[in-house]
């Protein structure tokens, strides 16, 4: 083989390790939740929608410099026991008088954090702080999006616990990137408000959990089908050639599902204009301007660069989306 070709493969792992997963479908997410807004919402998400989508990865770049990150993405619903849960308290001081915060961090706090999120959004729509409102859209819609992941509700994340170490990418990356373009479908309806938004997040991770079985599952039934030489191929991805799981496998993977990708990635649309919706509504519904006009302090642009600069180090702080 030429070294030419070896060299391009080998750059291409190294730029797929540090190319996070899952950034797809991040962007995918929040740009067309921007459409399911009301009139009023929409005059000021749609001409800042390149914000919102292009910030969609900010909380996965920041686990590279942040060590309390990672916990705000997942929930390892699994260690405390079965479906339903009920041994977890849905709030978060009984959770936390019940197993303490360290270990509430450790197996993960994203149900928790979604209402964080939430309100603050709900916070810089009273102040009307348009560049917190834009930096707080596109990060609530980021946990948002990760808490509809059946992976990211479990312990064997990466199916490294039972030898199916790749599985997460292959989930939420493979599938949505060879798929959705042209087989998905985002017309999804209006975004409604959420009475409880604790629970509305609770409810988001029980379904994740719910299909986790299945995600695993199936994987492993099809791989006992597929030759490993037919199982991954060396195909195109970002303009590269990779190795990857194949086409083949990834559809037939698809089918099993009876696109739950498709379904997952839809309810979170539907979530994040949702929340968005409802912090706007708590906030009084003030008046947005189409022309608003954000300035990003120089903290600000300072974050950013941080955050890129630590995602390109590719040196991460705990679990990342690629393990
Ligand atoms: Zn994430």
């Amino acid at each position: 083989m030429h070294r030419k070709f070896f060299l391009l493969i080998a750059f291409s792992f190294i730029h797929q390790q540090i190319f996070c997963w899952g950034f797809y479908a991040h962007k995918v997410i929040n740009h067309q939740a921007v459409f399911l807004l009301p009139p009023s919402m929409m005059v000021f998400y749609k001409p800042n929608i390149n914000f919102i989508t292009e910030h969609a990865v900010d909380p996965d770049k920041r686990r590279y410099i942040v060590a309390e990150e990672g916990a705000r993405h997942f929930i390892d619903l699994n260690t405390y026991g079965v479906y339903p849960f009920t041994d977890v308290p849905r709030k978060w001081n009984e959770a936390t008088e019940k197993f303490g915060e360290d270990s509430l961090y450790k197996h993960g706090i994203v149900p928790w954090w979604i209402n964080i999120m939430l309100q603050r959004l709900t916070n810089a729509f009273v102040q009307k702080n348009y560049p917190a409102i834009l930096k707080l859209s596109a990060e609530l819609a980021h946990y948002t999006g990760d808490a509809h992941v059946p992976l990211h509700t479990n312990n064997n994340y990466n199916g490294q616990l039972t030898g199916q170490q790749g599985i997460h990418g292959f989930w939420e990356s493979r599938v949505p990137e060879l798929l959705a373009e042209n087989n998905f479908d985002y017309f999804i309806g209006k975004a409604v408000y959420v009475e409880d938004p604790l629970h509305f997040a609770w409810s988001i991770v029980l379904q994740s959990a719910s299909a986790t079985d299945s995600v695993l599952l199936f994987e492993k039934q099809l791989s006992n089908r597929f030759p490993p030489d037919q199982k991954y191929a060396f195909e195109e991805r970002n303009g590269m050639i990779v190795k990857q799981y194949s086409s083949a496998f990834t559809i037939a993977y698809n089918d099993m599902l009876n696109d739950m990708v498709q379904r997952r990635m839809r309810q979170s649309i539907f979530a994040v204009a949702s929340l968005w919706y409802t912090a706007w509504v708590n906030a009084g519904q003030p008046q947005l301007e189409a022309n608003a006009n954000i300035q990003f302090s120089a903290s600000d642009s300072t974050a950013f660069k941080l955050l890129d600069a630590g995602w390109q180090s590719g040196k991460s702080t705990g679990r990342t989306c690629e393990n």
